[in-house]
């Protein structure tokens, strides 16, 4: 790389970092992914004149999170009718007019945005220029649909903001920290070990590249990085767990968390992984339509906490489509509430989750949850 190129680069990773809001939060004032939300939520409102005027002289509480998440999904639905023409045909043929949605039952006149759509016409939901674009991601998710989304530069700070927002709640709490990222190489066009390590890189923290499946070449970077957490995909930690468990005592590498993604991890499997090094393993949800991070457990183990301020969700009875109340099983279905690039309204996971309204005893007190998620059968 040139100088000038060098330099080019650094100014970019110093304008990134100052624009990161997860940088700015400290430990021990409550669950950082939380207070990352509740930041992004506050900077909003201080930004907009009509967002002041509603909520700038009331207390962030549920009942104005919920507010604002109405607030804004109506603007959502304004601006996907007017810039994406798969929902300007959507929404004109059932009828919609966001100024009628003020409840969240109201939303269920709105039609589902169904994953086979996506796949098939991914640019009829594009809603800016091409050149705006800044990367395309491809993932088959777990329905064997090829989908295609594409982000903005903006979008992908936003996300890497997020993923270290999550990393904190997880417990990646000092600069003396290291990641070690263990996903298999890919072959499709986005790779989580890269997001992470730039997300780590952007925020101070150490990080790890190792895709190796021996267990003897992993168990040698933990020792010379000096590892303080784990992450990879749930079936890769649980053998390399299995095959860990005759070569380490428990607690023995200083490993605080382990952090379990893009796969379910059975109790059985997060009691085998837990007891071979001797500290808690999370489950950490995401899908790349939705922003590859979406979802982590806290210590407490009770549910995944949201990206809140990104996303409005819902469970729905699959068949019928109604909405369902926390607690009852259902389908999640998810709003990208801030995404500008490819908004996805009403988007059908086809997962089956619950939705939790409680605090978590984290200390999350104005976060959504969800709670044990499985795949729907196809
Ligand atoms: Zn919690």
């Amino acid at each position: 790389m040139s100088l000038s190129a060098k330099i080019n680069t650094a100014v970019r990773m110093n304008i990134a970092k100052r624009r990161l809001e997860s940088r700015k939060i400290e430990g021990g004032t409550g669950n950082p992914l939380e207070q990352w939300g509740l930041a992004k939520i506050r900077n909003d409102i201080k930004s907009s004149k009509e967002l002041k005027d509603l909520f700038g002289q009331r207390e962030l509480d549920r009942e104005l999170i919920n507010e604002y998440k109405l607030f804004r999904f109506r603007e959502l639905v304004r601006y996907v009718m007017e810039n994406s023409p798969y929902y300007e045909e959507l929404y004109e043929k059932a009828g919609i007019d966001s100024s009628r949605i003020m409840t969240y039952k109201d939303l269920e006149q709105l039609p589902l945005t169904e994953q086979k759509q996506l796949a098939e016409h991914p640019y009829h939901f594009l809603c800016v220029s091409r050149k705006e674009i800044a990367r395309e991601f491809t993932s088959s998710g777990t329905t064997n649909m090829l989908k295609r989304m594409a982000y903005t530069q903006d979008e992908l700070l936003e996300i890497v903001d997020s993923v270290i927002s999550g990393l904190k709640m997880a417990g990646m709490d000092s600069r003396e920290d290291t990641l070690q990222i263990m996903y298999p190489t890919i072959t499709a066009t986005w790779d989580p070990g890269l997001v992470l390590s730039k997300a780590c890189a952007l925020s101070g923290y150490n990080s790890v590249i190792n895709d190796s499946l021996d267990v003897n070449e992993q168990l040698r970077t933990m020792r010379e990085a000096g590892t303080t957490l784990i992450i990879g995909t749930s079936s890769f930690l649980y053998e390399l767990s299995k095959a860990a468990r005759t070569l380490i005592k428990p607690g023995e590498l200083g490993i605080k968390r382990i952090i379990c993604s893009s796969e379910p991890l059975t109790p059985a499997m997060r009691e085998e992984i837990e007891s071979v090094w001797g500290c808690k393993t999370l489950r950490q949800w995401g899908m790349t339509e939705l922003g590859l991070a979406n979802a982590i457990e806290c210590a407490e183990q009770d549910g995944f906490h949201l990206n809140n301020p990104d996303f409005l969700v819902e469970v729905i009875d699959p068949k019928t489509g109604e909405q369902l109340s926390p607690g009852e099983e259902g389908e999640l279905v998810v709003t990208t509430l801030r995404r500008r690039c490819m908004p996805l309204i009403r988007y059908r996971t086809r997962d089956i989750t619950t939705l939790i309204d409680e605090p978590c005893n984290c200390g999350a007190c104005l976060d959504q949850r969800i709670g044990d998620i499985k795949r729907m059968p196809s």
